[in-house]
């Protein structure tokens, strides 16, 4: 029988491994070891599951319905970390994805013609994770995951303490206002994973409109910086006319650039890095909370300039 082509991904980086179907998940625990250094005990595999619960470890692979391929995300600390916090390990495969353009690159890409078809096909084909119907009256917040509400490259055994201070205050709160949607440029199985870990998909307090991926997005070139991805809110806006536009839509995000096509509706948001040392003095959301609920009487978001958004709470007194 051929093996089983498996991805791990732990901490920013990707680990491929080749098993024996007839290995089990004790077995292939030792083998993320030897690639990771974290020791079985300490792995967490978030969604290897065997009927619906986490596999035991005596459980086959080939009984696990994976799929070709399949990623399987993982938390955990090597030994060596647990009394230190180190930095991050090096990223193998997506510095990209911090990369970000500056501010004067704000071009104006949003009126061109080929990107403004390309939206129009997501619009037609993409379809959102639905977990809620939008609700007459609501303002739109739209959010990143990575850096924006959760630290993806630090290490931890579980994900709440990666998770940004406030989170489920800031979401309950803000879903008094908005409906509140988790678009983040990983695939949608990641989303989900991990929306569940960090408790916000069964929080009681609030409730999430939907979840986009990476799926939604659409490349467009820029003079300056070449082709890049980015989140045009159009999408949303072209899918549910009837609720959200310009004039009722934010959208924070640690990169400038996923606001290309819409930059006014845009707040970049400082990102969350290196939660263990900052878990404690993260304010972030914190005040940006009293932003949402400061601006959302106003009937047109599209005259605001989000790069403000600090002096617009001090000239209020908030
Ligand atoms: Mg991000």
């Amino acid at each position: 029988m051929s093996s089983i082509c498996l991805k791990v991904k732990w901490s920013g980086s990707i680990y491929e491994i080749d098993a024996d179907p007839g290995t089990t998940v004790s077995d292939f625990k030792n083998i993320i070891k030897d690639k990771t250094g974290v020791l079985p005990e300490r792995q967490k595999l978030l969604n290897l599951k065997h009927k619906g619960k986490p596999a035991s470890d005596d459980a086959k692979l080939e009984d696990l319905n994976l799929k070709p391929k399949m990623t399987i995300m993982m938390m955990g600390t090597r030994e060596e970390n647990l009394e230190e916090v180190l930095g991050p390990p090096p990223d193998v495969g997506d510095v990209i994805d911090d990369f970000d353009i500056g501010d004067e690159a704000e071009v104006e890409l949003k009126d061109r013609e080929e990107h403004l078809a390309k939206i129009q096909r997501r619009v037609k084909d993409y379809e959102v994770k639905k977990l809620n119907d939008p609700r007459p009256g609501k303002k739109l917040l739209v959010l990143d995951v990575d850096y924006t509400l959760f630290d993806h490259r630090s290490n931890a055994e579980r994900a709440e303490e990666l998770m940004r201070p406030y989170l489920h205050d800031f979401l309950a709160e803000a879903y008094k206002n908005y409906d509140i949607v988790i678009w983040s440029a990983t695939s949608m199985r990641w989303i989900e994973v991990k929306m569940r870990e960090l408790g916000v998909t069964t929080n009681a307090n609030y409730k999430i409109a939907f979840f986009m991926d990476h799926g939604a997005m659409i490349t467009v070139h820029t003079p300056a910086y070449g082709v890049v991805d980015t989140k045009p809110l159009g999408v949303i806006w072209g899918k549910y006319s009837d609720f959200y536009s310009s004039k009722n839509t934010i959208m924070f995000d640690d990169l400038r650039r996923n606001f290309l096509m819409n930059p006014q509706s845009g707040l970049k948001i400082r990102p969350f890095k290196n939660a263990h040392l900052n878990r404690g003095s993260d304010i972030e959301l914190r005040q940006l909370s009293k932003y949402l609920n400061a601006i959302t009487k106003l009937d047109d978001f599209s005259k605001l300039d989000h790069k403000k958004w600090e002096r617009y709470l001090q000239k209020r007194g908030i």
